[in-house]
Order: C-alpha cells, then structure tokens, then sequence
C-alpha cells in the first residue's frame, strides 16, 4: 500500500472492508458497559442516561396563567366588545387566589399564577382598562374560552418517560429532570480510553524540533475529542517503533482500559507494527476500510478491550476517530447512536474523485447571495494537511462509486458531529 499522502495512484483496494461493513462490524463486537452510577442532575450533563427518567408530577402542576392581566369568565364577556367586571382580588405566581370568581366578577392574575375557581380565560393587561376607585377592569377585546391558559400537564405528566434509556443528556435534558422532580439519575460509568501515539519521529510540544522529528499532534486532537463527560482518557504517552515495546504496552493498557486508541503504524512499512502487534496480543476484525482519508485503520480486540490502530497521518486520525472509534465509544456508553447531520450543497468548484473508496474532503459551507447553500474544499486534501481541518465547517461526502463533480452539481455534506 501507498502512504496516504501519495494514495492518488492506487484508489481501490480489494482487501479493504466498505464503511458501512466496518461500522456493522464495529457495532457486533461492542458490547454496552454493564456498570452505571447514580448521578446529581447537575453532574449528569453529556452522560448517557440508563434508566427511563419517568416524571414525579405534572408540568405545568396545575392550569396557569400565560399572561400578565385579568382572569375571567367568558360568558361575563361575550355579549358586546366592553365588559366592565368588578376585580375581586388578586393571584400571583407562588400566591395563589383561595376563592372562586362568580358573574360580573375578574381577577387580577400574572404570568404562571394559578388559576382560581370559575376563571376559564385570562385577557392580556393591553386590552384593559383598570379603575382604582372603582376597583373595575374593563375588557376591550374578544374573549375567547381558554385564551392565555396554560393546563396542567400540558408539558408533562405524571409517570410519563419523557427521557429514555439511551438519550445523552443535553442542557435542555437536565432542565427537564429538575421540571420532573428528580435529583439524580442513573448513568453509564464513565468509559475509560487509552491513548498513545506511536512514530521515532514524535516529539512532544514544549522543546525545539530536533533534525527529522515532528510534534505529536495526534495525541493532543485525540485529547480533545475525547475530552467528554462520557469518556475518562487515559494518557499513554509515544511509543517508539519497536514491536516488543507496543507488545508490552497493549497487554498492559489493555488490562484496564474499555478502549486503546493508537494513531501511526498502520500501513506497511518496515516500522508499522500495529497489525502484527494486535495479531499478537489479540484479535485482529480489519485492518483496511475502503475510505479517504484513513485506509489503512486497524480494529481488533485484546482481552475485553477494543483497540483502535488509526492511522499516523493527523486528518486521518480525526476521520477515522469520528466514523469508527466513536461508533464504539457511543456504543459502549449505551447510548442511541447519533450521525452527523447531512445537507445538500452546491459546489463552487469542481472536486476530483476515483471511484472505489468512500470519500470525505474537507469543506466550507456558507450561502450565496441567492440563499443556496454552496460549499468548497479547503484547498489541498492531503491527510497530513490538519490546518485545513481547522478551516473546514463540513465534510462534503462523495460515495465509493461516485467520480468527479463540477461546479454547480449538488452534493452531499455533512456537519461535524459535536465531537469535531
Ligand atoms: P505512519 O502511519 O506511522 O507511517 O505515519 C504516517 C504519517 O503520519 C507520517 O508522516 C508520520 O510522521 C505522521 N504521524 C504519525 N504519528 C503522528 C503524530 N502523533 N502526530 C503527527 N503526525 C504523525
Ligand atoms: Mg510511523
């Protein structure tokens, strides 16, 4: 096989797996961490809920007021446009009216107050006319039954699931827990991924670039997209090429780790020990997906862990991240799979493309003056090009049979999922 780099020549690979085979793959051979624990709501934003959150009372508890204004009876206020109605007191939100309005009478009430006895419609303050001395409202406009009232348990129920086992918990997620009255909730434990980086060539950032050598850039994006409250990382550090070294790491990482992410040493070149070391050590499932960028990608299994070999070069690495090791750590966390969003764009310039693999180039999507959605790569594809990356808001997705495309045709793009 060709380095990625220079993979332009030689676009089809019989031996690589499609991505929808290594994803159904992937998906078998991970199984949903047993454990969970009980957490605070507030402790429990982007954790995996385990348990049905079932709702302790109604929301709202009871019929309410949506308006600021006058609670009355609409048979007082159908006959003609302007009802004088004598106020009898007052409800507010936490101090409710005790009593019961009869004919002829209204009530002072505000937004989320209580809706007293015989009040069926509250009019907004703006289409009334308050006389003090009289203690009278008058209502300027239509009453229709109901207006401005919002009924109990139109939100919620009591004994509804309204967040279920599988839902990852968002910041409108932990507002409806405290809506249902619950306090905590039960989680997946956190899933514990090893990272490690493997190249001689590897230096870590904070001294000057020696002759030949390169930063690790990969550990420090794996990082990042790994940090998330569902995953705790374990920081493995940079292996040198040398096959008893990797040996020994991945039998010790893999007695305590769920998962072990390795970036560089997938292909075959004379330094790239991955395969032979997972082969070894463990299960070999794939080694190649039939995808650009990040053909070659190593997946197997060593003891109960599941390894990830993705390849050196960094864009690679984030690619292969998102469609394959996240696959698993959703999987593992137990939670309802989510995809990226897909769109469809149009092209500003034309995009070269062999059939065979499954593509996804970098792009940036913005509007037209028309309002169409356009979108254009992010200058050279190369995988080891990680600045275009980070000036990329898209992928734009080109199918494993599908060649070229000018400017003008429609394609498909999608959005980085909330991990890139
Ligand atoms: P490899 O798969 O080990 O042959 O690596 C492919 C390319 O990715 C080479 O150019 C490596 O120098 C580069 N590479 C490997 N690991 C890293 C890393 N951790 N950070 C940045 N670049 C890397
Ligand atoms: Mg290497």
């Amino acid at each position: 096989m060709q380095s990625e780099n220079n993979e332009i020549f030689c676009d089809f690979d019989p031996a690589a797996i499609t991505l929808a085979q290594a994803e159904q793959v992937i998906l078998q051979a991970t199984q949903t961490v047993a454990e969970t624990e009980i957490v605070a709501i507030r402790a429990a934003l982007g954790r995996v809920l385990r348990r049905d959150a079932v709702s302790l009372v109604d929301n709202p508890p009871n019929d309410n007021s949506a308006m600021d204004g006058y609670g009355v009876r609409v048979a007082d206020c159908s006959s003609s446009d302007s009802t004088k109605l004598k106020v009898i007191g007052q409800s507010f939100a936490g101090a409710p009216f005790a009593g019961k309005i009869c004919a002829g009478e209204a009530i002072r009430i505000m937004t989320g107050a209580k809706i007293p006895a015989g009040v069926d419609a509250v009019v907004m303050q703006e289409q009334t006319d308050f006389e003090a001395d009289t203690q009278t409202v008058t209502i300027k406009a239509q009453v229709k039954l109901g207006q401005n009232i919002r009924l109990q348990g139109e939100d919620i129920t009591t004994g509804q699931a309204v967040l279920k086992a599988g839902r990852r918990l968002t910041p409108a997620c932990i507002g409806v827990l405290a809506t249902m009255g619950l306090t905590e909730v039960e989680v997946s434990r956190k899933i514990n991924v090893a990272v490690l980086s493997t190249g001689d060539e590897l230096q870590s950032v904070g001294s000057a670039l020696k002759e030949g050598n390169i930063y690790d850039s990969n550990r420090y994006s794996l990082h990042a997209l790994l940090n998330d409250p569902r995953f705790n990382i374990i920081e493995k550090g940079v292996l040198n090429d040398e096959k008893s070294v990797i040996e020994q790491a991945f039998l010790q990482t893999a007695s305590y780790a769920d998962v072990v992410i390795t970036t560089g040493g997938v292909s075959v070149g004379e330094a790239d020990w991955i395969k032979d070391c997972v082969t070894q050590t463990g299960e070999l499932i794939f080694w190649k997906a039939a995808i650009k960028p990040g053909r070659p990608i190593t997946f197997g299994r060593m003891g109960k862990a599941l390894f990830f070999g993705l390849p050196g070069n960094p864009v690679s690495v984030m690619i292969t991240f998102e469609k394959f090791a996240y696959l698993a750590l959703q999987k593992l966390a137990g939670q309802v799979i989510e995809r990226p969003l897909r769109l469809s764009a149009k092209l500003l310039a034309p995009l070269k493309k062999r059939p065979g693999r499954c593509e996804f180039q970098r792009g940036v999507m913005r509007y037209n003056d028309k309002g169409e959605l356009c979108v254009q790569k992010t200058g050279d594809q190369g995988s080891g090009i990680l600045s275009s990356m980070a000036s990329a808001n898209c992928l734009i997705v080109l199918g494993s049979e599908e060649t070229g495309k000018a400017a003008g045709d429609w394609v498909c793009v999608e959005l980085f999922s909330t991990k890139i």
